[in-house]
């Protein structure tokens, strides 16, 4: 997953598509609801079919089928839908878009109800096959959801597809699919042989695949040996030089995240992109032969679009493959916390942003901006460690903390790659530490744990020990010493300070307007009253309709400090003024910069870490 909100030190990526704000929808449900152990009845031969067309479109609404065998005896089968959508830690529930839930077996209606509020009851009367159906509301813009246009549908597997319960994931099933045979289809599902059928030989795989239905620009290239392909909706998105340059970064991207594991994994990959204005930034995620991105159309053609693409491809190694062993394997039924995200997801975003360097796509002084960009992000969130900001990302914190564990897992593996590459005289990268953790858990069947992460970082840094560090940076809060370890790769970090009006407000566009998604504990906006989920209308006369208001505060503000502010927000079905006051905060802008003194050996680390090369150079 990757979501992101662009701040004033990003905007030299952002060109004048202006920054953008982009958060998901806070969580409905509880994060863990584990039920009472239920087993269903034993079914088998399971297949999907999956209807959509204009009719159905107008109506936002897929039509499912599942239908399966059941033996002789009368055990009640339990079907449920997962909760959650692996690689989207939080908690959605897709059995609330259910509805005109029926089960037959042949033409005859059988008795049916609630087992709990995701699993539904059928009871069948003898052997034979049994259909169920049901009728699916998509529309919701979300990659982990499904969203349908009067052309085109995504869904996403976990929507869709209930398993039995208590049974395993260890079953094959066929998807098949009903729409007008002038759309396309774009799926990394394995072709099961007759026209639009699909197959995939586990329940995780299966909904592993998200499907686009439609009308939708599709095309595809080798790289590396394997087929890649690109569907964009609305056709007319991403066309020409942008098409071009997308597949230009892909060439370049996409070779040197292979280098790292040594292998390119997956018989294809499917890029599946949607651009809507309606959508405020932009979110992907991840699958192990795909990735589905919604991006505000306004991202097209900047850096940050070619970072986010790269991020969500490294997941096919890591975390789709290579993955915490708290998450191996996924259960869908209950929330899967693990202290891990830091790795999955901050060290994947380290090599996004060197895929981009490596590959060329960028040069080392916007790697460097990325690198300062990411320091900054987690000075302005409160202390937290790697690992409870990873645990705690399930119920969304309002208190900024949210997400830091992309930026400052990030700079964790950063900092360990430097430890590594200074300890071994550039002999040995985290390069290393990825490729072996991947051959020796990932190949062998089993997630990684925290013997294991520990254990190999310290062999590939030749056996100097990261006790401290993990109990200073990765257990605890202290601030990283950059200084010290930025040295050791040649680079430096440089700060101008400056004073601004900051509310410390967050907020993300959805369909009632820019809707406050967090409140810094003591910010002014704080001290206002200010609440989330309250939307915003006006900050004094400045009128509030982009989630990134922030450089329009800043500008009109900057000569008020101590000033009232008034504050026009709408709380439920009431508009209100709220008082605030300007405050003028202090902000650190950091840069990180090549040192002009650096030494032979740190010039060595800083070149290894650039360009993916270890030794002498
Ligand atoms: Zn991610």
């Amino acid at each position: 997953m990757r979501r992101f909100r662009v701040c004033s030190t990003l905007l030299l990526l952002c060109s004048s598509a202006g920054a953008l704000a982009a958060q998901r929808p806070a969580a409905s449900g509880k994060v863990a609801t584990p039920a009472a152990p239920a087993r269903s009845g034993p079914i088998s031969n399971i297949h999907y079919d999956v209807a959509f067309d204009s009719a159905m479109a107008a109506r936002r609404t897929v039509r499912v089928a599942m239908s399966f065998d059941v033996g002789p005896g009368t055990a009640p089968v339990l079907l449920s839908l997962p909760a959650w959508t692996p690689g989207a830690y939080e908690i959605s529930n897709f059995a609330r878009w259910v509805s005109g839930f029926s089960a037959k077996a042949g033409e005859r209606a059988l008795l049916w109800d609630k087992a709990d509020p995701d699993t539904w009851r059928i009871r069948p009367t003898g052997a034979g096959r049994v259909t169920v159906g049901f009728d699916y509301l998509a529309d919701t813009l979300d990659n982990a959801m499904s969203w349908s246009r009067p052309d085109f549908l995504l869904f996403n597997g976990t929507n869709l597809f209930p398993y039995a319960e208590g049974r395993g994931f260890d079953f094959p099933a066929t998807v098949s699919l009903q729409a007008p045979p002038d759309w396309l289809v774009a799926t990394s599902m394995k072709p099961a042989g007759s026209p639009r059928t699909w197959t995939e030989r586990n329940y995780h795989d299966l909904v592993d695949m998200p499907f686009f239905v439609g009308r939708f620009a599709f095309d595809s290239s080798t790289i590396n040996g394997k087929v890649t392909r690109l569907a964009t909706y609305p056709a007319g998105s991403l066309t020409g030089d942008t098409r071009k340059a997308f597949w230009d970064q892909a060439g370049k991207a996409i070779p040197a995240m292979a280098a790292v594991f040594q292998e390119t994994p997956w018989d294809t990959y499917t890029v599946m992109m949607i651009f809507d204005s309606s959508y405020g930034g932009g979110s992907a995620l991840e699958h192990q032969s795909s990735h589905v991105g919604v991006y505000n159309p306004m991202m097209i053609g900047t850096p940050l679009l070619a970072s986010i693409t790269a991020h969500e491809i490294f997941h096919a190694w890591n975390v789709k493959r290579l993955r915490p062993a708290d998450m191996v394997p996924y259960e869908y039924e209950r929330a899967e916390p693990t202290p891990w995200l830091w790795v999955s997801e901050g060290i994947t975003d380290y090599y996004a942003d060197l895929a981009l360097v490596r590959g060329g796509i960028v040069d080392s002084a916007i790697f460097m901006g990325l690198t300062a960009e990411k320091i900054q992000t987690v000075a302005e969130a409160p202390p937290t460690a790697l690992e409870d900001a990873s645990v705690s990302t399930w119920i969304h914190p309002t208190d900024g903390s949210g997400y830091v564990y992309y930026p400052k897992g990030s700079l964790a593996g950063l900092l360990l790659d430097i430890s590594i590459r200074d300890a071994t005289d550039n002999r040995r990268s985290l390069d290393d530490v990825m490729r072996e953790l991947y051959r020796t858990t990932y190949k062998t069947g089993r997630g990684f744990t925290g013997t294991d992460w520990w254990g190999t970082v310290s062999r590939a840094a030749g056996g100097r020990p990261f006790a401290d560090f993990n109990a200073r940076y990765v257990d605890g809060r202290d601030p990283y010493p950059y200084d010290a370890m930025l040295a050791l790769a040649g680079l430096r970090l440089a700060a101008d300070t400056i004073r601004e009006p900051r509310l410390g407000l967050g907020g993300a566009a959805d369909s009632s307007g820019v809707r406050i998604t967090a409140v810094q504990p003591g910010s002014a906006a704080e001290a206002a009253g200010v609440r989330v989920g309250d939307i915003l209308l006006a900050l004094g006369d400045v009128a509030i309709s982009d989630p990134n208001f922030g450089p329009a505060y800043r500008a009109r503000f900057r000569n008020a400090e101590g000033q009232d502010l008034p504050i026009k927000v709408r709380r439920g079905t009431e508009t209100l003024t709220l008082t605030g006051k300007v405050r003028l905060i202090e902000q650190v802008n950091a840069h990180v910069e090549a040192d002009p003194n650096a030494g032979p050996k740190a010039i060595r680390v800083r070149t290894g870490i650039l360009t993916g090369k270890t030794g002498q150079q």
